[in-house]
């Protein structure tokens, strides 16, 4: 199924939290909303599953007007973050549930029921826990069977609100890695909601990046990471060291510093120097450039974070770098720093 969103608006109040959206999600997709908390995620994702209405704008399943249909009729699976298995159910019958209730005309007979929630449980790898009560389960397990009641009726879309948001850090990994694998198997048009950036470009083939209520970039995870077109994007994915820089005719300096790189010719004015901190590296003191003074050094496996503080009319500013770790820094040591990859972006403010 694709699903088409046009120029959605929707405002509580006079508040915008969706403010002009535009989305297409190509059929079998795994899509995931990104953006901080806030930025309009929940609100878009309940109206395209139909429990949420925009004030203007279109929603479309296939080229059909899916705003002309309620949430039931939309055949849409949901997952929220807040396992809601009912408690009294065993897993067998929370998975079951969704057919019991489907409408006459498609529901099947109890031999149906059954055979389609062991085909369910297998598919999440929890036939052995079908006779458990969901307080008997780990916060990964209640996940995936809500996943499987979700899938029961056989949706044309999956929608996810933070699945995975609940668990620990670990569980969160491993069910990322299943989920990836699940929609592979199942290839049902699936758009996950999330706030964590790693997850976002660790489990689905797109991302869409959202900051107050707007879409800042659609690309694949990739993309995202490598080509940010926005100031936020770049600075929401991946851990930039942001700098004030000014520009004069694609000059760049910081402070009185000028530093060794350019920007987009005939680029002037006050603007934002973004680098991934693996991206600046260390290089000899006094050749020009960037210098500063080594703070604190950490080891993590093969990296060494160190605090830098900035020198010249930058300094007081500190910067955090990841560097490898062939060649070791010293607590006081003079360093020069040159980004290797860097975006600068106007800064109107
Ligand atoms: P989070 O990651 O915290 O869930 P989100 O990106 O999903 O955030 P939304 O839940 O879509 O954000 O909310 C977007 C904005 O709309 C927020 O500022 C929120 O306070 C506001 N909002 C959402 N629902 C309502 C409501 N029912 N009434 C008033 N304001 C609301």
């Amino acid at each position: 199924m694709t699903i088409e969103v046009r120029n959605i608006v929707k405002k509580f109040g006079a508040f915008a939290a969706l403010d002009h959206v535009d989305l297409k999600v190509p059929h079998g997709e795994l899509m995931a909303l990104l953006g901080p908390s806030g930025s309009g995620k929940t609100t878009l994702l309940r109206i395209i599953a139909g429990l949420d209405w925009p004030d203007s704008g279109d929603v479309s399943f296939d080229g059909e007007n899916a705003l002309a249909r309620g949430a039931g009729e939309r055949s849409v699976g949901f997952v929220f973050q807040h396992y809601a298995l009912f408690r009294h159910m065993t897993v067998f019958e929370n998975v079951a549930f969704g057919l019991r209730v489907q409408p006459r005309a498609v529901r099947k007979d109890e031999v149906g029921i059954r055979a389609r929630v062991k085909e369910l449980l297998d598919l999440v790898q929890l036939d052995w826990l079908s006779g458990r009560y969901p307080g008997q389960l780990s916060g990964g397990q209640r996940q995936r069977v809500a996943l499987a009641r979700a899938l029961a009726i056989e949706p044309r879309v999956l929608l996810l609100d933070e699945p995975f948001g609940a668990l620990d850090a670990k569980v969160r990994k491993e069910l990322r890695t299943w989920l990836r694998s699940l929609h592979e198997e199942i290839n049902v048009t699936s758009i996950f909601v999330t706030h964590d950036q790693e997850e976002a470009l660790e489990v689905a083939n797109s991302v869409v990046v959202m900051d107050k209520g707007r879409i800042e970039q659609i690309g694949t995870p990739s993309d995202v990471y490598d080509n940010p077109q926005t100031a936020f994007v770049h600075g929401f994915i991946g851990e930039s060291i942001v700098l004030p820089v000014d520009v004069d005719d694609g000059f760049v300096r910081l402070g009185d510093t000028p530093l060794n790189i350019a920007a987009e010719h005939g680029s002037s004015g006050p603007s934002k120097l973004f680098v991934r901190r693996h991206d600046m590296q260390i290089s000899p003191p006094g050749w020009g450039g960037l210098e500063g003074t080594v703070r604190r050094v950490r080891t993590f496996g093969p990296i060494q974070r160190a605090d830098i503080a900035l020198s010249g009319r930058a300094g007081e500013t500190i910067i955090e770098i990841d560097a490898p770790r062939d060649r070791e820094l010293r607590d006081g040591e003079v360093v020069g720093l040159q980004p290797r990859r860097y975006r600068i972006f106007a800064d109107p403010t």
